[in-house]
């Protein structure tokens, strides 16, 4: 989003000497959620679940709740499951020799001393490797290709992620010793894209790498030439058992502390490539920005509950929105909703409510019209810190839809920077969800999931 680069405008403009040097400002945005995804890039960085980065994220994010006037501001630590990148490094050996961008996927194991060096066997999708006969891959490292595309809803992320999430379990099933895959994104930049990897119980975990959409490339026009490949694969990150992580909650209490609340999530965690700007310091923004612009016209009816969940990267079943339900899954609660796909406009909303609360979804419809964003079909889901407490409370739920065009460009890559943050899009999430949380916190009906 920057214009020319600081540099260089300084030269054209003739102003660099010691006494004058000038550089362009970054881009600067206002308000409550500028300011926090300013805050958490800039003074705290990366921050992957059990590092101690992720702790001072937590501190710094209770210091802000508790001076943005939040209540009952509290971190609730918990241990998990974590994972910790090392060198890594990859090159083609044959037919052809070519450096290619790699990076360790989460819960990746090391290759042996001195790397993997082995034959590469190409399979143009996650279905072309299941097809493979067992033992086939004997010694060998699979390369697993697929085709995402950039689409509005991020669509392409469900079925092609699987390729990063499966694709390691079934490729040491068929006996490889390794496995590299197309990243799960839609840049063309040379930056592979990291993630989880979730190795089945039952088998063996291999190293697991992805490389970049460029070089994915290069391997398939290579594997297209019918040539033995070769790859040398260095790939030393670990998993870490019993690493610490922890949610920071915070409440914004209702006239009627007695009715369930209204539950508001996002991340605090980030993968540690980039400065987790988009995924998710933008989530945890937007939410605590709406949650205090729902009080705009006086203290709303219900609580109002922020949740900035630890460990959402790595925790599967176990990170911060199961230690959630853990510590207050006995506490009423009566919406979850959650902000995880970026800092891009809200576009469209769905829900996931009882039929007799059909006034209520065209109120808060009503209130999201004038802004341009749209009912879409399909049930409402949440996100992952708070899917559990939807499961075990049958919580109605309302999906604010962001613009995902550009989300998997820098998904889990070293690109999720604050420079990629327009905040006048940030300011359109804040403006949607307050408009959501004025409506659905003042609400003192029932509020329930369709079908409960
Ligand atoms: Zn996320
Ligand atoms: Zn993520």
């Amino acid at each position: 989003m920057n214009h020319l680069p600081p540099l260089r405008a300084a030269l054209l403009a003739g102003a660099l000497c010691a006494s004058t040097a000038v550089f362009a400002a970054p881009q600067q945005g206002t308000g409550v959620a500028w300011d926090i995804v300013e805050g958490i890039t800039t003074e705290i960085g990366p921050r992957p679940a059990g590092s101690p980065a992720e702790g001072r994220a937590r501190a710094w994010g209770e210091a802000r709740l508790k001076a943005l006037g939040f209540s009952n501001v509290r971190v609730e630590e918990f241990k998990t499951r974590a994972w910790t990148r090392g060198p890594e490094s990859a090159a083609l050996t044959a037919p052809y020799a070519q450096p290619l961008a790699i990076t360790a996927l989460g819960f990746s194991v090391p290759t042996p001393k001195g790397g993997l060096k082995a034959e590469l066997v190409y399979f143009p999708t996650l279905a072309a490797l299941e097809a493979a006969p067992d033992g086939s891959l004997k010694g060998k490292v699979a390369f697993i290709d697929h085709a995402m595309r950039a689409a509005q809803d991020g669509s392409g992320y469900g079925p092609y992620g699987n390729v990063r999430r499966q694709g390691p379990t079934i490729a040491s099933r068929k006996g490889a010793a390794g496995v590299v895959i197309r990243s799960a994104g839609t840049d063309s930049h040379r930056n592979p894209h990291t993630g989880v990897t979730i190795f089945a119980s039952d088998v063996t975990p291999i190293p697991a790498g992805a490389v970049s959409n460029p070089d994915a490339d290069l391997v398939a026009r290579t594997a297209a030439r019918g040539k033995p490949m070769a790859i040398d694969l260095r790939l030393e990150g670990k998993p870490f058992p019993d690493a610490p992580s922890g949610n920071v909650i915070a409440d914004l209490p209702g006239r009627d502390p007695s009715l369930p609340i209204i539950l508001v999530g996002c991340h605090l965690d980030s993968w540690d490539l980039g400065t987790g700007a988009v995924d998710d310091a933008s989530g945890c923004a937007i939410v605590t920005a709406a949650a205090l612009a729902a009080q705009k016209d006086g203290q709303t009816l219900r609580t109002i509950r922020v949740l900035w969940s630890g460990n959402e990267e790595m925790g599967l079943t176990g990170g911060g929105g199961a230690h959630y339900v853990k510590m207050h899954g006995s506490e009423a609660h009566a919406v979850a909703m959650e902000s995880d796909f970026g800092a891009d406009r809200v576009w469209q909303v769905k829900f996931n409510t009882a039929a007799q609360n059909k006034p209520l979804v065209d109120k808060v419809k009503a209130a999201l019209w004038p802004m341009g964003i749209v009912p879409h079909e399909g049930l409402a889901d949440g996100g992952e810190d708070v899917s559990a407490i939807i499961a075990a409370q049958k919580l109605a739920v309302i999906d604010l839809g962001q613009d995902g065009t550009h989300y998997f460009d820098l998904h889990h890559t070293p690109d999720d920077t604050l420079d990629k943050v327009d905040p006048a899009a940030l300011q359109q999430n804040v403006d949607a969800w307050a408009a959501v949380l004025g409506v659905i916190a003042n609400e003192p009906g029932t509020i329930g999931k369709a079908g409960a």
